[in-house]
């Protein structure tokens, strides 16, 4: 079989390439000049398969698309408390080039407006580091993000400092307020550098799905953000990143996302993909235009708006059964399945906790469990503690270890662990009826 998701992204282009409304961004001049026709597409997984369309291999310089990776790097080589101690991460309202800082705290309100992302940059490598330190710093960090060599594109870097009245102005006003310490003017080109990054829509698409894996490339394999700068990163774009226009995005389309002037942009659906898009003209918030019609348009049809509540996950709950063993016993196995997180574990704790059960022995049986978070596993182990003081003999049926304390350090201590169902034998149950009908085959 021929997959149907390229024909489908192939689709998608085609029912927006006549399109033709918006502006190029004119102040820089490699943008203006740029082929306002290109269109292009590309998905990627978080096992690292793309899916693309159009002008995929295309380069186009990463502009503002840059500000969440680089945000994502400064913070985890300061740490979270003295990057916020630098820039807040509240939503503006304003755009993307505002001479703006917060009234009461003097900062720079997030790191995805002009404001914060100079900032940002004017950390890396600490104090007095150099133009050319910095720009290193940020082309081998994006670098990883995509899994490939990525380099500046000076020409465009030096069309952009020709005209880089704004950035200079907002970075003579941070240097003014010691936001920055640093030369005003070397900072902004070390910004524009970081701007200048060439990268086509496949990079964009494996960078975000670097994202959507909670910081692992899903190619190289390599953990690029740890799991809690990775969220501090999306949490901030998904407020931020589109600035002026975050409201509208987030109701419509509900994908975290960041755009360019280039013409790119980029959004990450958490634990499932990465998508960019790229077409040059933009509307008036300095975002593509096809690439915001596409984008709603796949968040429609391929249901991916991150408010849709799912549905209410069925029962984890595979079977709960009760036995009395040949010593008069009562026995009582609980089965789970699925993957298991607090709402999960707290189906299976209103099971379990019913204080008139006569119980002598609880057996939890995993075996169908294919992932369990780690609240759901405090809780469980919590459970068992519980029933295990409670002087229930307390048995665990886990072969995939999904609760990580099998071995000699377990955190369950008087909780009988089998990796095997044949262990069963161990217990006394082989008196038991309908252990014959549901472990009749592994037990023997
Ligand atoms: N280099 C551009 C600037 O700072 C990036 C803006 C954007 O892509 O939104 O003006």
């Amino acid at each position: 079989m021929r997959s149907p998701i390229p024909d489908f992204l192939d689709e998608t282009l085609e029912r927006h390439r006549h399109d033709r409304s918006g502006a190029m961004a004119d102040y820089i001049p490699d943008l203006a000049a740029a082929d306002p026709n290109k269109l292009a597409i590309s998905i990627s997984t978080l096992d690292g398969v793309l899916y693309d369309s159009g002008d995929s291999d295309f380069e186009f310089s990463i502009q503002s698309m840059s500000k969440p990776f680089i945000y994502g790097i400064a913070l985890e080589a300061l740490g979270i408390p003295a990057v916020l101690d630098k820039v807040g991460v509240e939503p503006t309202g304003e755009a993307f080039n505002e001479l703006s800082l917060d009234k009461t705290s003097g900062k720079p309100l997030n790191p995805m407006i002009n404001a914060g992302a100079i900032t940002i940059h004017s950390l890396l490598g600490g104090q007095n580091a150099t133009l050319a330190e910095r720009t290193e710093i940020v082309r081998a960090g994006l670098s990883r993000f995509a899994g490939r060599q990525l380099r500046v594109d000076e020409h465009i870097a030096a069309g952009e400092w020709q005209q880089a009245y704004r950035n200079i102005a907002i970075a003579n006003m941070l240097r003014s307020y010691d936001v920055i310490t640093d030369d005003p003017d070397e900072v902004v080109q070390g910004y524009i550098n970081q701007c200048s990054v060439l990268v086509s829509v496949r990079d964009l698409a494996m960078m975000a799905a670097t994202l959507a894996g909670g910081g692992v490339n899903p190619i190289t394999g390599e953990r690029v953000l740890s799991p809690r700068v990775n969220r501090q990163v999306l949490g901030v774009m998904m407020t931020c990143g589109m600035y002026d226009a975050a409201g509208d995005w987030m109701t419509e389309v509900g994908v975290p996302a960041k755009s360019g002037v280039s013409g790119g942009l980029f959004g990450v659906l958490p634990g499932q993909v990465g998508i960019a898009t790229y077409s040059p003209k933009l509307d008036k918030h300095g975002t593509s235009v096809r690439g915001a019609k596409i984008f709603r348009s796949l968040s429609a049809d391929l249901g991916l708006h991150i408010m849709n509540a799912p549905e209410p996950a069925r029962s984890i709950i595979r079977r709960d059964r009760r036995f009395v063993d040949a010593k008069g016993d009562m026995v009582r196995i609980v089965s789970l399945q699925g993957l298991i997180q607090w709402s999960g574990a707290e189906n299976v704790m209103r099971e379990i906790a019913s204080p008139d059960d006569a119980i002598d022995v609880f057996a939890l049986d995993l075996r169908r469990v294919y992932s369990i978070n780690e609240v759901a596993r405090r809780m469980i182990v919590e459970a068992l503690r519980r029933l295990g003081e409670e002087g229930k003999q307390v048995v665990l049926l886990d072969p995939e270890n999904s609760m990580g304390c099998s071995g000699p350090a377990s955190a369950l201590p008087g909780v009988e662990i089998l990796e095997s169902p044949k262990q069963l034998r161990n217990l006394d149950l082989r008196g038991l009826r309908r252990v014959r009908d549901d472990f009749a085959d592994q037990v023997s």
